[in-house]
């Protein structure tokens, strides 16, 4: 196919394809699927080879959000049962952390929902980097609290962070949808301020809250132009008790030719498979690391993931390989130009935008390109959607 030759070549040199090409890959047939799922494939082994990087969230304060993202669990108003508890101390976060990493994750997440951090709350966050670094020689930390003010970056930078996570979530079209407290313009501040500070930017997407092509296309073009060194895809699990639980609209095909579409359009960035992986990709998720090269091991923020020992069984099965915690994750241009991110956010986890899913449903039609898309046919799958009870907040050991 014409269209996958052109976006491999660009892909393997950087270059950005038009919008009528990533539009065209978000059309595919599903008799095309395996040649898309195999061009992105040839992108993502030139800038990652067979590596998988493995992350690991750890929720520093759950639930009691005064925000309203239509798709978070932690929001106010939200009747789903989450965890809710406020700041874990540094031990214990670094005793969660641990967990994680003796699973094989070489970063952490470090989440705290809220609509941003007061400085106090930035001087607690420090501490428990600090306690983290100092337990685990080499680990990444990545943080997630929200928007930032002025400075706030900075402080994280001096105290050992190495990543900001903070989502765009949807096309600036949609954003006043799903959110009323903030505006996509307050997301990109925050992005700039952690890029701006020397952290290594993380931002990503939510799918599934009922956008159309045009808005994945247009959230996936943004990223981009704000070049955050990894970009976190969430899969809306549209968990009951918050206003988009009825919006299963993706499924399995749709969540592989998304990740297609990114990989694509940021080709040399880390493209994490964040929320939604199990609910949406299913027996899918194999196929999916042709394209992603990295995941989240466990659990989510809100939401439990597989067990971590599927992850890895999963990954050395499909013929990948967990990335070792001396190898650096970004191809040589990237890591020497400072940054390198992870980040998390799902629909049903947590944070980063926070959490993760909108409004609508429907499937965007193509515009140019290919055989049409097959109309979406999703049936909810509440059966595998479970609210975290474990790790972080409680006294059961965590999913790791
Ligand atoms: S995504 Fe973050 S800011 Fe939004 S409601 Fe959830 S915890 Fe609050």
């Amino acid at each position: 196919m014409d269209l996958l030759n052109t976006l491999v070549d660009k892909g393997l040199r950087r270059e950005l394809p038009t919008r009528e090409e990533a539009l065209a890959v978000l059309a595919t047939s599903d008799d095309d699927l395996l040649d898309v799922v195999a061009a992105a494939g040839k992108v993502r082994r030139q800038w990652f080879g067979r590596r998988v990087k493995l992350n690991y969230l750890v929720n520093l304060k759950s639930g009691l959000c005064p925000e309203d993202c239509s798709y978070c669990s932690q929001r106010l108003g939200s009747t789903t049962g989450i965890l809710k508890y406020t700041w874990l101390k540094p031990d214990e976060a670094s005793q969660a952390a641990a967990a994680g990493l003796a699973g094989g994750a070489k970063r952490v997440c470090l989440v705290a929902s809220g609509r941003g951090p007061t400085d106090r709350d930035v001087d607690r966050v420090a501490g428990t980097i600090k306690a983290i670094k100092d337990q685990n020689e080499g680990v990444e930390v990545c943080a997630c609290l929200g928007l930032l003010s002025d400075g706030q970056a900075e402080r994280l930078r001096e105290a050992g962070a190495d990543a900001y996570n903070h989502n765009l979530n949807t096309s600036e079209a949609t954003y006043g949808d799903i959110t009323s407290t903030h505006t996509y313009a307050d997301r990109v501040d925050t992005v700039q301020k952690a890029h701006g500070a020397g952290l290594s930017a993380c931002s990503g997407l939510i799918a599934g809250m009922g956008e159309s092509d045009e808005d994945l296309v247009d959230v996936v073009f943004s990223l981009r132009e704000l070049d955050p060194d990894s970009v976190p895809v969430n899969f809306l699990i549209p968990v009951e008790g918050t206003p988009l639980a009825k919006e299963w609209n993706l499924t399995p095909q749709r969540c592989l030719r998304i990740l297609a579409m990114v990989r694509f359009v940021c080709p040399d960035v880390e493209v994490r498979i964040a929320g939604g992986r199990e609910v949406h990709l299913r027996t899918m998720q194999p196929l999916a690391l042709n394209l992603a090269n990295s995941i989240f091991l466990g659990d989510y923020l809100t939401t439990e993931g597989q067990a971590g020992k599927a992850d890895l069984e999963m990954i050395a099965d499909a013929g990948f390989e967990v990335e070792g915690a001396g190898e650096v994750t970004l191809p040589e241009h990237r890591a020497t130009a400072g940054g390198g991110c992870g980040s998390h956010e799902s629909a049903g986890s947590g944070c980063g935008s926070h959490e993760g899913a909108g409004c609508g449903s429907h499937e965007g039609g193509g515009v140019c390109g290919t055989s049409a898309a097959a109309p979406a046919v999703s049936e909810p799958r509440t059966d595998l959607v479970a609210v975290r009870r474990r790790g972080a907040g409680t006294d059961l050991a965590p999913n790791a």
